[in-house]
């Protein structure tokens, strides 16, 4: 009798394992589940571990990070995560969040709901006007973002989208507005095309921004504020700025083979207070030496323009479930000490100081701190 409820039980904890595949651990009052769970979930070969590095591998699908980081490489896209990795006795455990925001519609585009076809694309040349943006020796940003929206729309008009710009000529439009005007297109996804400066003109390398979701925080803010916590238009649309992020990201280092800096987080406006699915890319560091002179170049430009080609077109076929993954040809892919988001040069570079929200805001100040302090050791 009693080995028979011995029996019982153990069948009814098998059933409830096989319900609920996450073992959920509580971490500095944050939810994380072990790497096996997910290796376990997306059907990937048990974790290979080194020290504190992991790798999940399918026959076409790979998951690879370290604890003590926040860089995890999808299917070898480089992501900078929500929430770093942590180990936890003999467990690397990945924060909940993270899983649901970025790993999920990463491994699993096809199954975004509500994620209708795209018709058009809203194409947003950063700056214009009295904002120039970055300058490089040779060049201004919003020139240079000018110049790749327009091929880039040549090339979606012939592939049969329809485009519209925020801005077609050198105007100066405030960044609420060219929100707004994204908005009012069904169907449409949003790009915004920028290049970076850094404070030493060390930094090199393309990288591209999805909105934070709610409760996560900007760039590198490890702290939570308020702010962090606030609903914006943009979170409606998570799971699919992550897809496009990638699908875009990953064709860029494909076409524009620069460094990867991966796809970050942050609250900027443009991505922050539109309906439809969007992202921000920097396309190079104005006031690098081999990135200003590429930037400058038309060979360069055409290349960008047809990543954002090539990407729309990969995140269609990604939210169609038909997206064959394939090694984007990355420069580099190890740690990149410069790629550590600095948000003080973005203040400046972006434009974007009085309508920056809180947490942005509050993240600037923090980093400014934290870099007096370690102003010996700061890499960029
Ligand atoms: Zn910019």
């Amino acid at each position: 009798m009693r080995a028979l409820a011995t029996l019982v039980l153990i069948v009814v904890f098998a059933a409830e394992a096989a319900a609920s595949p996450w073992n959920v651990v509580l971490h500095g009052g944050r939810r994380y589940v072990p790497i096996e769970d997910v290796s376990r979930f997306y059907k990937l070969n048990p974790p290979v571990t080194n020290n504190q590095s992991f790798i999940l591998s399918g026959p076409t699908k790979s998951i690879r990070g370290r604890a003590g980081t926040r860089e995890v490489f999808i299917n070898n896209v480089k992501y900078i995560l929500c929430f770093p990795i942590v180990q936890k006795g003999k467990d690397i455990l990945v924060s909940a969040m993270d899983v649901t925001k970025i790993i999920e519609p990463v491994m699993r585009p096809g199954q975004i709901r509500n994620a209708g076809a795209v018709r058009t694309v809203v194409l947003d040349a950063g700056h214009g006007g009295h904002d120039s943006g970055a300058k490089g020796q040779r060049g201004m940003e919003k020139e240079a973002a000018l110049d790749v929206v327009l091929r880039a729309k040549r090339l979606l008009e012939q592939a049969g989208y329809t485009v519209r710009l925020t801005r077609g000529r050198d105007v100066f439009i405030p960044l609420e507005n060219r929100a707004a005007f994204a908005n009012r297109f069904p169907n449409a996804i949003f790009v915004s095309v920028h290049f970076n400066k850094s404070a030493k003109g060390c930094a090199s390398g393309i990288e591209t921004f999805a909105l934070a979701p709610r409760g996560v925080p900007s760039m590198d803010e490890e702290n939570f504020s308020y702010s962090d916590l606030k609903q914006h238009p943009g979170h409606a649309r998570d799971p699919e700025n992550i897809a496009l992020a990638t699908a875009l990201h990953s064709s860029m280092l494909r076409h524009m083979r620069l460094h990867d800096r991966g796809i970050k987080r942050a609250r900027f406006v443009v991505i922050r207070d539109i309906r439809i699915p969007g992202v921000l890319l920097e396309g190079g560091f104005m006031n690098h030496p081999v990135d200003g002179r590429l930037i400058a170049s038309p060979a360069y430009r055409d290349s960008f323009a047809r990543a954002i080609l090539d990407g729309v077109n990969r995140y269609q076929k990604a939210l169609a479930g038909t997206m064959s993954f394939q090694k984007p040809s990355a420069v580099a892919g190890g740690a990149d000490p410069t790629s550590v988001p600095d948000i003080r040069s973005r203040l400046s570079t972006i434009g974007m100081a009085p309508t920056l929200n809180e947490a942005v805001q509050r993240t600037a100040q923090d980093l400014k701190k934290k870099a007096k302090e370690n102003a010996s050791t700061h890499a960029n």
